[in-house]
């Protein structure tokens, strides 16, 4: 990236070079963009360039920038009770409890809140495990987690390895992926029927009385967007019935609307005992997480003591962006724009583009919530980046990206579009056309631009 012109953006990058240490990254070579304005579904950097985001940063700005519903709630909190102790009960916590359950799968009873979605999933399994009275905990490969002790070790991704010390009780399973199937599946049904074969055969090996917990994105996110065919999570919901194993749906990266409802898990009829979520409850703008309990977990508790808290739970600044967020999203039927969203502009035009563009392998999502398995070769399907890195493909392309004004997610050969929920019809059709673009750079990497 070009270092600012501007002296205060040359400031604040100086600074951050200088002073700030970034996370999950070699220092040395860092070249942060730096962002000094942020409205909407757009970006502005130091030299007041706009770019539009279609991250959601991390997958969480679902309002978008600077709503003023959620920014007014934040004010008027600071001025009325900007912190309290989390065991005082405070009508913004209350209230932001409240709406949560009212909008959560029907078997949810009590929110314990958490300063973000690590936390939260550290909190689920801790749970689990005091209610089960077990230890081991399984997940899938290609899933995110967060990066706290057992949240990056039920992670199945390449970050996990430095922090894997073969002691955690964390036990890894392959779930359904038909592009990439491990179970020489032809269809979604056979990749169904084989992972839910997979999963209780990994249960009876490891021992299924060792179980305290399967922890499951309901739609794997970062690992790549990868929607769970018809039928997988009710057979999990089975499995676990069958072992008595809690089942733990992270919906930190999904929940709040990302796929078109409230939950994700709504559109697969299946509820779990315990759910973890964070960033979209209140579009980031304080950080903000927890875990839902159903009644059975929740008054496991009734009379012993819970042994976990932190300082800021439940923070009345965050809990305030949480019902303004959730009131909005609420008047403004915000999960079904992210529907609509899905289903009219980017589904359609991003299958479009995949007629165009060789690199693209498969195009997958739902809602505002997409992926592009980006490959150098589609007959192969060899990813253009390898497994826990990246390539000079990507790189370029995610530089093109920036070239043109468009902020994207990447993770190893995948693209991700998860754009705030509320973009327009006219923003979203802009940002494919300035992809289209982008995606010309990704092209020359594939076999189809040698010939
Ligand atoms: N769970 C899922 C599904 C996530 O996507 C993430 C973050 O991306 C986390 C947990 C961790 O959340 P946080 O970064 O707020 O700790």
């Amino acid at each position: 990236m070009p270092i600012p012109q501007s002296d205060r953006g040359r400031r604040i990058y100086d600074d951050d070079r200088r002073y700030v240490f970034h996370s999950w990254s070699a220092q040395a070579g860092l070249d942060p963009l730096v962002i000094t304005d942020a409205e909407g579904v757009r970006v502005e950097d130091a030299d007041g360039r706009s770019y539009l985001d279609f991250s959601s940063q991390l997958v969480y700005t679902n309002l978008g920038h600077r709503h003023p519903a959620v920014v007014e709630a934040i004010r008027r909190q600071a001025a009325e009770l900007a912190t309290i102790a989390p065991a005082h009960a405070n009508e913004a916590r209350s209230q932001a409890a409240r709406l949560i359950i009212e909008r959560a799968p029907a078997s949810m009873e009590k929110v314990f809140f958490t300063n973000g979605g690590a936390e939260a999933v550290e909190n689920a399994i801790r749970m689990a495990r005091l209610y089960t009275g077990r230890y081991k905990v399984l997940s899938q490969y290609r899933s995110y987690h967060g990066s706290t002790a057992m949240a990056i070790n039920t992670t199945g991704d390449h970050r996990r390895w430095a922090n894997d010390y073969g002691t955690s009780g964390a036990v890894h399973f392959f779930g359904p992926f038909l592009y990439r199937s491990v179970f020489h599946a032809r269809d979604e049904k056979e990749e169904c029927e084989r992972a839910l074969a997979h999963l209780e055969q990994v249960i009876a090996f490891e021992g299924p009385q060792a179980f305290a917990a399967i922890v499951l994105e309901t739609v794997p996110g970062t690992a790549g967007v990868m929607p769970p065919p018809a039928g997988y999570l009710r057979g999990v919901r089975e499995l676990c019935d069958r072992y008595g194993i809690v089942l733990v749906l992270d919906e930190v990266m999904v929940g709040f609307g990302r796929t078109g409802t409230w939950f994700a898990s709504e559109h697969y009829d299946v509820e779990p005992d315990l759910m973890t979520f964070a960033k979209g409850v209140n579009s980031g703008y304080v950080p903000l997480g927890g875990v839902l309990l159903n009644g059975p977990v929740a008054h496991f508790f009734d009379d012993r003591p819970y042994p976990g808290g932190m300082t800021y739970s439940g923070h009345p600044l965050a809990c305030a962006a949480a019902v303004a967020t959730i009131r909005t999203m609420a008047e403004e039927d915000v999960p079904r724009q992210a529907a609509d969203l899905g289903r009219q502009v980017l589904g359609p035009g991003l299958a479009e583009l995949a007629q165009r563009h060789p690199s693209i392998g498969e195009v997958r999502g739902l809602g505002a919530f997409w992926a592009l398995d980006l490959v150098s070769d589609r007959e192969t399907r060899e990813p253009i980046a390898p497994y826990g890195g990246s390539s000079e493909a990507v790189t370029r392309t995610l530089a093109a990206g920036r070239e043109a004004g468009l902020l994207l997610f990447n993770q190893y050969h995948r693209i991700h579009l998860a754009p705030p929920l509320t973009m327009s019809a006219e923003d979203a059709r802009e940002g494919l056309r300035l992809l289209d673009g982008v995606l010309d750079v990704t092209d020359a990497y594939t076999t189809a631009a040698r010939v």
